[in-house]
């Protein structure tokens, strides 16, 4: 195949630009799935479309496989349609996983075919027919409707690009489509200098300071993540963001909803799989069995007689239920978290207001996560052989923990799917920098002159072009790193440690790191250390940082790993030669503790629910396989 350029990033004036509707269509799944697949075709390395378009109908392999599949094509450097062939000969692979990914690589091939020989409008409205998407069964009639309508919707923007743009290729209208869907709004407010920090692995992407020749330079590099959608290797309902909490029969009445939903999903994935010579057929039968079972439960229970307690007629209808089932039924009934979760909803009217000091917003999140947790497939397989594990804990480092805190889900992708990602310009400026200092200093370079040296062959080693964008960041290093050698020179502190690494274990789990930079200074005729980490972000205030976990850490490090009491932390911007001092107050060792030890339990439990917002979404690379923005078919009543 020739290599596919990246999706073209819309300039002023061109179509794209010109045309954003306000198009809530394109959150719909059925109209992401077919973005993920232009996606895909025009850029096969778009790992997260690629991992879209497995995980959703028609492939919809489960996330365990996709787990596997990923795993495979990283280690051997492949990206990731490359690598499904080579997975479908590895024994590690089993035989319906296989098929699945053979059914892509067939339809991916078939597919692509008219890439460069279709018109835009016919090759895409031969993509929804061939995946699929128009005619899902099991759909309500209304549900059905919508669907028709956004795909038809998707179909006229095609048709209205192919008449406004004669002669244009399907991969030019991916091209206009990744500038009008819904993350396109994100793509210029996700850039605020602040790249993934340097001590964050880019997944599938060369690590900092890696030998060998450089990435190789996009032309056109991609833009913003077209959509967003699913997480769990295929969209689950239950993960939409809900209403907030109301009272206690309205959360029935949405978890009803979501249940139905849910047992029309399994009803088809479940069927899906009969064909295949599996030995859990049985099991996985009893599991949509239950299913339906636990959405006979919500009807009754919100049909159950006037004044009747709603814990009174949960035992009843549990009871009848339970009398209908197999040993293997009862067991999967039984074990269901679907009770515990109702029960908060029915112990009462404060149930839902939170106690012990949770407010109501805390509270409504822990029921959400609870609810999820109920309505969650239950079939799939565990991802435990692809958490992080070292001994009986993890291995986790200050990203880590801050990525979990941001959003669970966003850590599943980077760092138990290990979904690869591509470095962003800006992150690679970043690294560059980074490294700059980290060998000027190893080296016991002392000029300026030395500092610009090293920064001029960075520079040429990263990839870096000539655009206008690229000069200017080249501008803005070195000026920041020549402000940087003059203040080294005029400063008290003097720097004893340059990127040392620290190792330590906090309860079951390993942490692990490096810090950029240690000073001593003397205050009082007495030495005091402090951690400095450098940033190429826009810099922050102090009390924006009341809630930073990775200086506490680090202070935490020094300490366990060092036997350094070090008495200050400060953040150092160095585009814009600011430091920004971390007060010791504000960052409380028991409570680093307790975070880093929660964040632990989440993991190992696997909880790994989504938790949108607009810091921690406008700077994701998953958008597209994300669940949390997807439009539901139709919102909750
Ligand atoms: S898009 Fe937002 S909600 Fe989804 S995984 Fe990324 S950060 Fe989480």
């Amino acid at each position: 195949m020739v290599p596919a350029p990246r999706i073209a990033t819309p300039q002023p004036g061109d179509c794209a630009a010109e045309a954003r509707p306000a198009a809530a269509f394109l959150e719909r799944a059925e109209v992401r799935d077919v973005l993920a697949w232009m996606r895909l075709l025009v850029d096969p390395q778009d790992a997260a479309a690629v991992v879209r378009a497995l995980a959703r109908p028609p492939i919809e392999l489960r996330q365990v496989h996709l787990a596997r599949v990923i795993q495979l094509a990283r280690r051997r450097k492949l990206d990731l349609v490359s690598g499904l062939t080579a997975a479908t000969e590895s024994p590690q692979v089993p035989p319906d996983a296989r098929e699945r990914i053979q059914r892509f690589v067939e339809l991916h091939r078939s597919v692509a075919a008219g890439l460069d020989t279709l018109g835009p409008d016919v090759f895409i409205a031969g993509l929804i027919e061939l995946l699929g998407v128009r005619g899902r069964p099991l759909l309500a009639p209304e549900d059905a409707a919508e669907q028709r309508a956004s795909l038809e919707r998707l179909r006229g923007l095609a048709v209205d690009f192919a008449r406004r743009r004669p002669g244009a290729s399907p991969r030019e209208l991916a091209g206009h489509l990744a500038a009008v869907a819904p993350e396109a709004r994100w793509r210029n407010r996700g850039f605020d200098r602040s790249p993934r920090a340097p001590d964050e692995p880019v997944v599938g992407a060369r690590a900092a300071g890696e030998d060998g020749p450089p990435p190789a330079r996009r032309e056109n590099a991609k833009p913003a993540d077209l959509s967003k959608a699913t997480a769990e290797a295929r969209i689950h309902p239950h993960e939409q963001p809900l209403p907030a909490c109301g009272p206690a029969e309205d959360q029935l009445e949405v978890t009803l909803q979501l249940m139905r939903e849910e047992v029309l999903e399994s009803v088809a994935r479940i069927a899906g799989r009969l064909g295949e010579l599996r030995l859990d057929t049985e099991l996985d039968v009893s599991h949509g069995v239950v299913r339906y079972l636990e959405l006979l439960k919500l009807a009754a229970l919100l049909q159950r007689p006037a004044g009747q307690p709603l814990t009174d007629a949960l035992a009843d209808v549990n009871a009848r239920l339970l009398a209908a089932t197999t040993p293997v039924q009862r067991e999967i009934f039984q074990t269901s978290t679907l009770d515990e979760m109702l029960s908060t909803v029915l112990g009462g009217a404060g149930a839902l207001d939170g106690a012990d000091g949770e407010d109501a917003a805390e509270a409504a999140a822990r029921y959400d996560r609870a609810r999820a947790l109920a309505i969650a497939p239950r079939e799939e397989s565990s991802l435990g052989p692809f958490l992080p594990r070292k001994g009986i804990g993890l291995a986790l480092s200050a990203s880590d923990i801050e990525t979990y805190r941001s959003c669970p889900l966003r850590y599943k992708f980077a760092r138990v799917l290990r979904i690869p990602t591509e470095q962003t310009l800006h992150q690679r400026f970043g690294i560059a920098v980074h490294q700059v200092l980290e060998r000027f200093h190893s080296d016991g370079s002392e000029t300026l002159a030395q500092m610009l040296d090293l920064l001029e062959t960075g520079w040429r080693r990263g990839g870096f072009g000539d655009s206008e964008e690229e000069l200017g960041l080249h501008a803005k290093a070195r000026a920041a790193l020549t402000r940087y050698h003059a203040r080294l020179r005029g400063q008290d502190a003097e720097p004893v440690w340059f990127e040392r690494s620290f190792a330590f274990r906090l309860g079951p789990h390993h942490l692990r790191g490096r810090v950029d930079r240690v000073d001593r200074l003397t205050v009082a005729a007495q030495d005091e250390y402090e951690l400095i980490d450098y940033k190429t972000s826009r810099p922050k205030r102090a009390t924006q940082l009341k809630d930073d976990v990775q200086l506490s850490l680090y202070a935490l490090a020094a300490r366990e790993a060092w036997q350094l009491e070090s008495s200050r932390q400060a953040y150092y911007y160095v585009l814009d030669d600011v430091k920004v001092p971390v007060p010791r107050a504000e960052m409380e060792t028991e409570s680093v503790k307790d975070t880093v030890l929660a964040v632990g339990e989440g993991i190992l439990a696997q909880e790994f629910e989504p938790t949108p917002s607009r810091a921690a979404c406008s700077i994701c690379d998953y958008r597209i396989v994300c669940p949390a923005a997807e439009k539901p078919a139709r919102p909750p009543a």
